[in-house]
């Protein structure tokens, strides 16, 4: 049984999205067939289909936040059944056999495959994300969904939720504990919300002042315009941890300061070289580090949407119809979202 399934591509490099038919594989016994109603907007989608990562290939069906119900599983699928809500995020296998897999930490497994743009090792076959009707994943990378919580909030905690929550936890945010996000959008406004519900003190470094009700209103404690020198020196020696969302290349050296001794500023956003240099001095001095963090495992990530259905967290979200994804595309660009979109896979045949 081939699945044949509408999807809207990216063509090619900066070309308009548009539909675009292709065939899943035939379900493995133990692939689970998911029926896909909401996949979030994530700006890695943006830099996938503008190819700013030089990796890109094409047609590129992108989406790595995706929920749907269960419609078909395999004959050996012991965790699911037909009807349930569940979500895919990033990553559809691994290899199952080195160390990171065996810590549950998938994503950095060597053979991790991502769940568009990338070739399964086990058929040769490009993987296509979830601007798409049906998906087929192996049941050990589908996570169990919270049937509690609007499907178009929880889309975003596939990726903006984990790769949040994922340095939180390593780091031991907890009460007592002092935490800044940088950047508030989708990751961003996802940091606020878990770090407050974990207990922790919270503040958003924004360049935007028209982000600041909302920021509280999300869970800051504090905002602090990090264009404004007289706010960011009343900040010194402050933060156990800074998680920066910001996508492009920025200058990371002013946040240094303004984390205590042993503090960690924990990259997420951009990858690339650091312009201007970062400058080693702060972090010698005080013991300071800077480290990055790449989505979570899936163990993690089932903790995560466990803990958003106990205590009715979900993404803020701007829900879409799939024919308005570059304009979305447009928006995400000059930081104008609130705080994710969400695309309506209904409207995907409309
Ligand atoms: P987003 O919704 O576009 O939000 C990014 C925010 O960063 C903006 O809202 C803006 O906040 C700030 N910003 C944007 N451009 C900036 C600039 N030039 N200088 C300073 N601040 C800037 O993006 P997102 O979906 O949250 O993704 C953020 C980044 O994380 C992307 O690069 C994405 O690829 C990456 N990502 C990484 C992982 C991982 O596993 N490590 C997972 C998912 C996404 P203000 O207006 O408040 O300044
Ligand atoms: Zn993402």
């Amino acid at each position: 049984m081939t699945l044949n399934v509408l999807g809207w591509a990216a063509p090619a490099a900066k070309a308009p999205m548009a539909p675009w038919s292709f065939e899943r594989r035939d379900p493995r016994p133990d692939d689970v067939v998911i029926d896909i109603d909401y996949c979030g907007v994530c700006h890695s989608d943006l830099h996938n289909v503008q190819n700013d990562w030089g990796r890109s290939t094409y047609p590129m069906i992108p989406g790595h936040e995706i929920i749907g119900r269960v419609s078909a599983v395999g004959s050996q699928v012991t965790k699911f059944a037909v009807g349930d809500r569940v979500g895919v995020g990033c990553m559809v296998d691994s290899c199952f056999a080195c160390d990171p897999c065996e810590d549950g930490e998938e994503q950095y497994c060597p053979h991790c495959v991502y769940t568009y743009g990338h070739t399964d090792p086990k058929d040769g076959r490009v993987t296509y994300g979830g601007y798409s009707e049906k998906i087929v994943v192996t049941e050990r990378f589908v996570l169990k969904a919270p049937e509690t919580i609007d499907p178009a909030s929880v889309a975003p905690l596939l990726c903006a939720g984990i790769t949040t929550w994922s340095p939180l936890r390593h780091w031991n945010v907890g009460p007592g504990s002092k935490v800044a996000i940088v950047g508030l959008g989708g990751l961003g406004h996802m940091g606020l919300k878990l770090a407050k519900a974990l207990g922790a003190d919270v503040t958003l470094f924004s360049r935007s002042p028209g982000k600041e009700a909302d920021a509280r209103r999300l869970g800051a404690d504090r905002v602090v315009i990090s264009t404004d020198a007289g706010q960011m020196a009343a900040v010194v020696d402050t933060f156990d941890l800074i998680i920066d969302t910001v996508p492009y290349v920025h200058d990371v050296n002013p946040y240094i300061p303004t984390l205590t001794t042993d503090g960690t500023l924990v990259l997420v956003g951009y990858l690339g070289p650091l312009e201007p240099a970062l400058d080693t001095a702060p972090m010698v001095f005080r013991r300071k580090a800077v480290a990055g963090s790449l989505i979570g495992g899936i163990r993690d990530t089932q903790e995560m949407l466990d803990f958003c259905g106990e205590h009715g967290i979900g993404a803020d979200v701007e829900v879409i119809r799939m024919q308005d994804i570059d304009a979305a595309f447009e928006r995400l660009k000059k930081a104008d979202v609130k705080y994710r979109f969400v695309i309506d896979m209904a409207t995907l045949r409309a």
